[in-house]
């Protein structure tokens, strides 16, 4: 006999993808071997929870079987390459999103570990997995993990900065050009230790399309051969940036590139979030956003969210899109088709919360509580209702349709990239959070701390007046973030490392 030990497995799912079929795997698996439930991740990958120990390797293979892998989901190795686009959108959107494929399946590693342990040797399919060697890894892999994300702007859905490596798509008259790099992003820290803290990516420069490739190996391997192998708290790639320098890693880089690095082309970026309902492409296909509660697809009462889909998987020809604000997009829908899936749609009650307030539509909560180890405080199961509360307060201030990021994460490890909220919650305790202030609405700075270690009660009672006073003198379309810092609640955090200077 030994402990019923359960496990969370994660999906690898560059750029968010995922069939019909794949969809009704993973919901049948997760009724199957976990509890029920499937979560969408901030970082575009299913989760599922509860899979018992000796459960793991049959839903390994299923999940091969449906062609999806968790290789390189986790570990110190690149992560899933985020992707928010809709490639039907548009031609360029489709050459963005097969880049982002493109860079996934270069760092993925070669190792036949997998494959061996789960897959009893056997390779279903051919991947690039096919020798021993590790050409980019090399023998110790990484010091810690590596997450890269690309964003086609204005939208900076991705969250560009807090990635290791942030690729910027350039278009100019419909057509990409290149992409803008940054480096050296991360949420992650360790409450009480000022060493380590959230930074955002450093904008370096421009490349072609044909160089992107060769950058990202290059810049991972810099992280490979000078990131700490020590200090595991400081071994992200945004400690390597800040303790040698930005002008140390362009000359690293430049001696390893067979290209040189040029000046950074004009963008900008407007927001972070979702944008919700039908979008038509140029293909005119259509694509629907649908709002999903800090990525959690299960019923609920009145509200059959995973049968709704289920039902939908079942005659949608298309692709599912998993957003990294943890929404679902039904998206290359035929003009044919998509009367009926508006159909099933209103059936299962799954735009019914269209009404949601704008705060609650740019919210975002990690997992938490009760499946993950590191949680500190609840996030997903416990923001919703404080949202209803903060809600109230919009409202009586008739502020209810004003855009704000409010996010929680339940450690400071920070999966929701709560330090890039304009309201950010981090567990302290059980019941108690740091609540932070400043951040920019489209993701170019950091928020910070205001007040530590508060329960729910001082929470409603800190945002009541500034709420009040943001209703009664924020400037023509100023934005709550910029308001905290120019009322003078905070100070504006214009580096990570001053992040918890008060
Ligand atoms: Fe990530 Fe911490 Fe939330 Fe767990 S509790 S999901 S480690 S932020």
């Amino acid at each position: 006999l030994e402990p019923s030990y359960q496990f969370m497995i994660r999906v690898r799912t560059p750029g968010g993808a995922a069939t019909g079929a794949q969809w009704l795997m993973m919901d049948k698996m997760a009724h199957q071997y976990g509890n029920g439930t499937l979560k969408i991740t901030t970082r575009q990958a299913f989760q599922l929870h509860g899979i018992l120990k000796w459960n793991v390797k049959a839903y390994m293979q299923e999940m091969n079987n449906a062609l999806l892998d968790s290789l390189a989901a986790c570990g110190d190795v690149n992560r899933n390459v985020m992707c928010n686009v809709i490639p039907s959108m548009s031609a360029v959107h489709e050459e963005v999103y097969q880049w982002a494929v493109t860079v996934s399946e270069h760092l993925l590693p070669h190792t036949r570990a997998y494959h061996e342990i789960w897959l009893d040797g056997e390779k279903v399919i051919d991947t690039p997995q096919t020798e021993e060697v590790e050409p980019i890894y090399g023998e110790l892999y990484l010091p810690r993990k590596f997450k890269i994300g690309m964003a086609i702007p204005p939208s900076n859905d991705t969250d560009i900065y807090s990635q290791d490596i942030g690729i910027i798509a350039i278009i100019e008259k419909n057509k990409l050009i290149g992409f803008n790099l940054t480096v050296g992003g991360g949420m992650g820290m360790t409450h009480g230790d000022e060493g380590t803290y959230p930074q955002l990516g450093h904008l370096i420069g421009f490349v072609l399309p044909s160089q992107l490739v060769e950058a990202a190996e290059k810049i991972v391997t810099i992280q490979r051969d000078y990131g700490n192998r020590i200090e595991r708290k400081n071994a992200r790639f945004k400690y390597t940036i800040d303790r040698y320098g930005i002008d140390w890693f362009l000359t690293e880089f430049d001696k390893r590139t067979t290209f040189e690095l040029q000046p950074a082309r004009e963008f900008h970026f407007e927001r972070t979030g979702d944008r919700y309902g039908w979008m038509q492409g140029t293909d005119e296909k259509w694509h629907m956003t649908l709002f999903i509660q800090n990525g959690r697809v299960k019923d609920f009462e009145d509200y059959p969210l995973m049968t709704g889909i289920r039902e939908i998987a079942k005659i949608h020809q298309g692709r599912f899109f998993m957003t990294p604000n943890q929404n679902l997009v039904i998206a290359d829908v035929t003009t044919a088709q998509k009367e009926k899936i508006d159909e099933l749609i209103k059936s299962y009650h799954l735009t019914d919360g269209a009404h949601y307030s704008a705060l609650r539509r740019n919210s975002i909560a990690c997992v938490s509580m009760p499946t993950c180890g590191l949680a500190m405080a609840e996030a997903e199961r416990y923001l919703p209702s404080l949202i209803s509360k903060i809600d109230r307060l919009l409202q009586q201030n008739n502020l209810s349709e004003t855009e704000i990021t409010i996010r929680m994460s339940g450690c400071p490890n920070g999966c929701s990239r709560a330090a890039i909220g304009e309201i950010g919650f981090i567990g302290k305790g059980p019941g108690k959070y740091n609540m932070y202030l400043g951040a920019a609405f489209n993701g170019s700075r950091l928020n910070k701390i205001y007040r530590e270690n508060i329960a729910e009660e001082e929470i409603i009672m800190e945002l009541t007046p500034i709420i009040k006073h943001y209703a009664q003198t924020r400037l023509q379309d100023e934005h709550f973030g910029d308001f905290t810092i120019r009322a003078g609640y905070v100070t504006a955090t214009t580096d990570g490392r001053n992040f918890h200077e008060i």
